[in-house]
């Protein structure tokens, strides 16, 4: 047999999760001109593209562009899409390593971070994460129910899911209606009360996690008055001096953007954003029902830590601010994965360079990662290119030292009647065009991007099954 990675004997990888880093291993192995790779990609949602179908603000439509370099990809004759396939119920690790020379983890972060405060689980106390699949129609979380009818609304971290959750709050029915947010959530955000929206940043306005084009959106919601207070907006001496020692444009754009909002007079618009820095939730209080009915926040101040970082703690100056509803946004968390070497508390699978290791460092052979899953929820889409060339660069390294797992079945076909087998409902590619060339012919009658489909039934109806 010849060498593996030649035309006669092709590099077999599965990749698990079809989100941006799974599309970015398939773009990086097709830059390696000389070597013959098949790749097969799993998702247990039928669809693919992961948090640019799943997360992405429907608002933000040319965000989602790129999925037509992912679509090119994809239409090669070497790529299979395997949808409603999960890993760890559909397949085993034992099913893909009888079928592959290397498996690559692209699954993302979809859990949430706790806050680890009183009243965090009451009702009315919902992860941003839950509300942003909602609002995108993720199969998932289609039937979840949130309070609209509150008009006040707590939104806890300052970070670009944040920003995403408070401006589709303050948007106007209108503005949604353009978008190809899920149906339902139209017409729960027609229908909502709300009136106040609060987020909540523990350090001030130079070490904000949101980008300086997400906060100017805020101030150009058409809806909504942003509200910051001058106090809150102007600089603590600690971050002034770390602006000084590492200047960084970002920053010294937030900062600006957010001293120009503070600013500004409300101008009785329907809706008020207001933005507060340091402070920290401390306790959501329940009414008498058991619902969430106000947030206790503490007020903070900021300090130079001992690694010169701007960090802040509590003071003992407290407000209790009334509000039906909380959206905690303080970061995603990854979602270990059946017999895969994972770190909790990182929530992230253990790997050096992409390359999955024990508990002692050592690699396990033809196990890799990329995106969310192997380094954590950070950075834009496009962080996920060279996060999956780093990896796609050993998987190269280790196939040419000859270190593969070795399968009993690598012919394409022959993991076609595993996944068959398996799950019967599995979605092809060419599935996944028809749907989507509904979803887009279903958008255009009604002036949108698309409607899309929110359950696997509709989706399985369409395909005639
Ligand atoms: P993030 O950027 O890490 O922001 C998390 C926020 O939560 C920060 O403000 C953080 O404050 C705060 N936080 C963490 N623990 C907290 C606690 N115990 N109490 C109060 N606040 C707390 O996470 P994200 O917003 O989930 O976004 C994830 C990634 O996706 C980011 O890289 C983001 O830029 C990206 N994203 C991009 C876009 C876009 O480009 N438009 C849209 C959405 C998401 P500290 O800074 O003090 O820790």
């Amino acid at each position: 047999m010849a060498d593996v990675g030649s035309e006669s004997n092709p590099l077999r990888v599965a990749i698990i999760g079809s989100g941006p880093a799974g599309f970015y291993t398939v773009s990086n192995f097709a830059r390696h001109k000389d070597l013959s790779v098949e790749v097969d990609m799993y998702d247990r949602l039928a669809t693919p593209f992961g948090l640019v179908r799943g997360g992405v603000a429907p608002d933000h439509q040319k965000d989602k562009s790129v999925t037509r370099a992912y679509d090119k990809s994809a239409q090669k004759p070497n790529f299979r899409f395997y949808g409603n396939v999960a890993y760890g119920d559909d397949v085993t690790l034992d099913d893909l390593k009888a079928h592959y020379h290397q498996v690559i983890f692209t699954s993302g972060a979809p859990n949430d971070r706790n806050l680890a405060i009183p009243g965090e689980d009451l009702a009315g106390s919902h992860s941003a994460t839950e509300f942003v699949a909602w609002y995108n129609g993720h199969p998932d979380f289609a039937s979840r129910d949130f309070d609209l009818s509150q008009k006040s609304v707590a939104v806890i971290g300052i970070g670009n899911v944040a920003v995403d959750v408070a401006r589709i709050l303050c948007r106007t029915d209108e503005e949604l209606r353009a978008t190809d947010m899920a149906d339902y959530a139209i017409d729960a955000l027609r229908d909502s009360s709300v009136e106040d929206v609060y987020m909540f940043g523990r350090r001030g306005p130079a070490q904000a996690a949101f980008t300086p084009p997400e906060i100017k959106e805020l101030g150009e919601l058409i809806d909504a008055d942003v509200i910051i207070t001058e106090d809150e907006a102007t600089l603590d001496p600690h971050s002034s001096a770390e602006m000084e020692r590492v200047p960084d444009k970002n920053v010294t754009k937030n900062v600006e953007t957010v001293q120009e909002l503070a600013q500004r007079k409300p101008e009785g618009r329907r809706k008020r954003l207001h933005i507060r820095f340091l402070t920290s939730p401390t306790e959501l209080i329940a009414d008498d029902t058991g619902r969430v009915s106000a947030i206790r926040i503490v007020r903070n101040e900021a300090y130079a830590a001992d690694d010169g970082s701007v960090r802040s703690r509590a003071t003992d100056q407290e407000e209790v601010i009334p509000v039906g509803l909380v959206f905690r946004s303080v970061g995603y968390l990854g979602k270990a994965l059946p017999e895969i070497p994972f770190h909790e508390s990182w929530g992230t699978i253990l790997n050096e360079a992409g390359r999955v290791v024990d508990a002692d460092g050592n690699p396990l052979t033809g196990l890799y990662t990329a995106g969310w899953i192997k380094r954590g929820p950070s950075g834009v889409i496009g962080t996920n290119k060279t996060c999956a060339q780093e990896t796609v660069n050993c998987m190269v390294e280790d196939m040419q030292a000859g270190k593969l797992l070795e399968p009993a079945a690598p012919e394409p076909e022959a993991a076609a009647e595993m996944v068959a087998a398996k799950q019967p409902q599995r979605i092809s590619y060419a599935d996944w065009s028809k749907l989507d060339s509904a979803e887009l012919a279903n958008g255009e009658a009604q002036g949108r991007p698309r409607v899309k489909f929110t359950k696997l039934a509709d989706m399985l109806t369409e395909l005639g099954r």
